[in-house]
């Protein structure tokens, strides 16, 4: 069992439907991880991308993750069986000789040759991913749908409201039924209009959350929250930076409803700091971290079991992302729901090409691995790196 050859692309993507709107030139790093192993007549490639909204992370994959597991002895990533690659032997085998902080983003370039791991070792199994998962785990617990919900509604540089109300409208046409839209690149009167645009599409503001995207510092967060506390929304996410836990740990003093946070925070002591000093409350607020930013499954399972020993209920665990492999973490583990990227930073946003969205739910992917063979335009970017 051997990994022969990993391919990389810096693939650019855009936060909008429509990819002309300028978008800060964000990009992401698609990887092919090629293995020896034949199923059904081909060499199984499992597939991976650096998550989402972000950047890619190339020289990294390439000088550093990729060559260690390219490198390594075939024990090393074998599972104990020697009929399938171990994850977790290959999450070990990137991370040799890597010092504890200091994260920069080298926890999503790991995250992205692990999720192409797992595709492979699903591929092999020749199960959908979250039942290898559940295997892994040792999670019994049947599910078969899973709460999600659209994200989208950002900043438009004209007709800002019209073409607020026409995405949020489309998306409820497909079925979901919960939105978030960011807030805090206009001011705030501004943005309690495009708020108040949506809720009028909602049957309350337990259907909206917003996300800030750092927005805001200790004092205009509190203004923000001050004016946000009457919509009672669902959440209120990234207020500020992310390790400025002083300031929304005083937000959180003074905001009743909902806060999510935790996306920008990529490990086991991050988390573990934001619990202490970031004033989020047991069973109301909501984590985002994101398994690709993470360091990948191995860590992001870390960080759930270091939540539950303090309290947190895994509803509590929303992963930032809203595509195919968070799917399948989200199902896996029982986790409150997940994101749903189904128009913007096309191709790797949603799930499959044929996905029903139905009250809010979606139905579980079968097809062995994450799945994404079952997005065509995501497929064919995938394709074009072998
Ligand atoms: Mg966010």
């Amino acid at each position: 069992m051997r990994i022969v050859d990993i391919r990389e692309r810096t693939i650019p993507v855009s936060r909008y439907a429509d990819p002309s709107i300028p978008s800060g030139g964000l990009d992401t790093s698609a990887v092919a991880v090629m293995t020896d192993v034949v199923r059904n007549g081909e060499a199984v490639i499992g597939y991976g991308f650096s998550s989402i909204g972000r950047f890619g992370q190339a020289g990294l994959i390439r000088d550093r993750f990729a060559s260690r597991l390219l490198a390594a002895n075939d024990d090393d990533l074998a599972n104990e069986r020697g009929d399938n690659i171990d994850p977790f032997g290959a999450w070990a085998c990137m991370m040799s000789g890597e010092k504890p902080g200091g994260h920069g983003e080298r926890c999503v370039a790991v995250g992205t040759l692990d999720m192409a791991i797992w595709d492979a070792a699903a591929k092999i199994a020749g199960t959908p991913l979250y039942r290898l998962i559940q295997e892994l785990t040792g999670i019994t617990k049947e599910i078969t749908r899973v709460p999600v919900y659209a994200s989208g509604g950002y900043h438009y540089p004209s007709d800002e409201l019209a073409r607020l109300k026409e995405e949020i409208s489309q998306l409820l046409d497909q079925g979901f039924t919960h939105i978030k839209i960011k807030i805090g690149v206009s001011p705030l009167k501004e943005d309690l209009k495009r708020i108040e645009t949506v809720l009028a599409l909602l049957p309350n503001g337990g259907h909206l959350a917003v996300d800030a995207i750092y927005s805001y510092n200790r004092k205009s967060g509190l203004e923000a929250a001050t004016a946000l506390g009457p919509y009672a929304l669902r959440w209120f996410e990234d207020i500020c930076d992310p390790l400025d836990f002083e300031a929304l740990a005083a937000i959180a003093g003074t905001y009743d409803p909902p806060i999510a946070a935790g996306e920008a925070l990529f490990s086991v002591a991050d988390a573990r700091n934001l619990m202490l000093y970031g004033g989020l409350r047991v069973g109301r607020d909501v984590f985002l971290f994101d398994p690709v930013h993470c360091y990948g499954l191995p860590e992001y399972l870390r960080i759930i079991d270091m939540l539950k020993t303090q309290g947190w209920p895994l509803r509590s665990f929303q992963p930032h992302g809203g595509h195919l492999f968070n799917l399948h973490v989200v199902a896996a583990l029982g986790l409150g729901g997940s994101e749903a990227n189904v128009h913007n930073f096309q191709p790797f946003g949603g799930f499959s090409d044929d996905a029903v969205i139905e009250d809010g739910q979606i139905r579980l992917p079968d097809a062995p691995g994450i799945g994404f063979e079952t997005r065509s335009a995501l497929n064919d970017v995938f394709r074009s790196l072998i």
